[in-house]
């Protein structure tokens, strides 16, 4: 499980300018996608590599704040902003530094201190201003961690981030093991009611007699293992799949967050969407994590049995569109009711995880830059025009290539979405996201 941190301020004190500050990947390679509508609630923060944690933003989930600027913190709004303090490892109460502490502020506090979550204090906008005049005004709250930053300009982030790091647990239970390399894990994620459930239930009964459940699984993460054509699967994270709670009382943000850490345990990704429904901004954001994570993808159209002929070449027509920005994808028509399309699911969730965990050569990819870099050579710019010199491979899930070369700041996106298509088709790579990653000098 990832650990959670919850921001949490009243408005305007910068809560979003910060969630930016630490969501924000180093990666440029990993640029916003188009057409993926990014959740402002919630995100990963990838800032330490090997210790992502979830981020959530409590003013987004209460809504508009009105609540909080009536100074008053009962309802139901505020009652998701409390959940999301009260099941965080850490919570970072963000005050503004240059307005000084206000009733509000000091109302938060209060519930804070009840809810009794770890929690640093973190006075934004100190940029241009003494930061030290402007922590004193804040030393009557009593907190032991504060940190004086400015998230506009990113000072302060990284002892910030150091400290968040030391007081979250250490990746406690990567909880499935990785006894068997042939086993695929996959996660079966999307919104409430795409059929999740239903998908799942139907696959493990018709399993029942080789599903097991994974010995050691936490209550919230419990993996299923099972064999389908011969091929091992790890379902992951099926809990709130399985045995749905009819208490779904934090609602959609903690399925997001849950969402979040599915896929992270993930290697193949598969996310339903509702044919009857088309394909929603929570699907897009679903989709958008999914590629965020570098994860193995493949869609689900789910409940096709209940379409017409008319309704279904709407969907289609619908689907080419809003699922271009991962062409690369396969999407599968099942109906998790009827039990149909089950088989050309797992065909896809393997092929995906075939080119996911591809083990490349040096020689054969240095190859394939070459003939990508004869065939088209990135243009002139200004007079000069960068040059990629080799390649070697740099990692799987997702199959992640190294470039060398000189001037590859000039290289245009247009010019690495064409390295990207060229790697894709030569080495036949399907159902995952595919990475570069450009070193200058050789
Ligand atoms: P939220 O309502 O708490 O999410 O606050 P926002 O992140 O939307 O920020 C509110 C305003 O404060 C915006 O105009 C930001 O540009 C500004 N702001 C946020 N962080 C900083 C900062 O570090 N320094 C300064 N000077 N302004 C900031
Ligand atoms: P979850 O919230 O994603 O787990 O969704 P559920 O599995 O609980 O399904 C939500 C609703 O969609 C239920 O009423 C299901 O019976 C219905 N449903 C699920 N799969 C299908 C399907 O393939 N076809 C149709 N017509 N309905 C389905």
């Amino acid at each position: 499980m990832l650990p959670l941190v919850a921001l949490v301020g009243r408005p305007n004190v910068g809560k979003s300018t910060l969630f930016n500050a630490l969501t924000r990947t180093r990666d440029a390679l990993v640029h916003d996608e188009p057409g993926v509508t990014r959740d402002r609630n919630y995100g990963i923060c990838r800032l330490a590599e090997d210790r992502p944690f979830v981020l959530v933003d409590t003013g987004g989930i209460a809504g508009e704040n009105t609540h909080l600027e009536s100074g008053n913190l009962a309802g139901a709004t505020a009652r998701q902003a409390r959940a999301g303090a009260e099941e965080a490892d850490l919570v970072l109460f963000v005050v503004d530094g240059r307005e000084g502490p206000s009733a509000l502020d000091d109302d938060l506090l209060r519930w804070l201190r009840k809810a009794g979550t770890p929690t640093f204090l973190v006075v934004n906008k100190i940029d241009g201003i003494d930061a030290r005049a402007a922590l004193a005004e804040f030393s009557r709250y009593g907190f032991s961690d504060v940190f004086a930053v400015s998230s506009a300009h990113r000072q302060g982030i990284d002892p910030l981030l150091e400290k968040v790091l030391g007081r979250l647990p250490a990746d406690g239970d990567a909880a499935v093991p990785d006894d068997d390399p042939e086993r695929v894990r996959v996660a079966f994620v999307g919104r409430p009611n795409v059929g999740k459930s239903t998908l799942v239930n139907r696959i493990l009964g018709e399993e029942r007699m080789i599903a097991s459940d994974v010995a050691g699984t936490t209550r919230d993460s419990i993996a299923v293992d099972l064999e389908r054509d011969g091929r091992k699967y790890r379902l992951v994270d099926t809990a709130g799949i399985r045995r749905k709670s009819k208490v779904e009382e934090a609602v959609e943000t903690f399925s997001i967050i849950k969402t979040l850490q599915a896929i992270e345990q993930c290697q193949v990704a598969v996310v339903m969407i509702d044919a009857s429904e088309g394909v929603t901004d929570q699907d897009a954001s679903v989709l958008g994590a999914v590629l965020d994570a570098g994860r193995a993808l493949v869609v689900a159209v789910n409940k096709w049995d209940g379409l017409s002929d008319y309704q279904r070449s709407q969907v289609e027509a619908l689907l080419s569109r809003k699922l271009a920005f991962v062409e690369w994808a396969e999407a599968v028509r099942i109906s998790a009711r009827h039990g149909s399309g089950l088989r050309e699911l797992f065909r896809a969730i393997h092929r995906a995880h075939a080119s996911a965990m591809h083990q490349f050569g040096t020689a054969e990819v240095t190859r394939a830059l070459e003939i990508a870099y004869e065939a088209n050579p990135p243009p002139v710019v200004r007079g000069h025009a960068a040059k990629l010199r080799f390649a070697h491979p740099g990692g799987e899930n997702p199959p992640t290539f190294v470039v060398h070369g000189t001037r590859l700041r000039t290289l245009s996106d247009s010019y690495r979405r064409y390295l990207e298509n060229f790697f894709r088709k030569r080495f036949k790579l399907v159902g995952t996201p595919v990475r570069f990653v450009f070193k200058e000098g050789d």
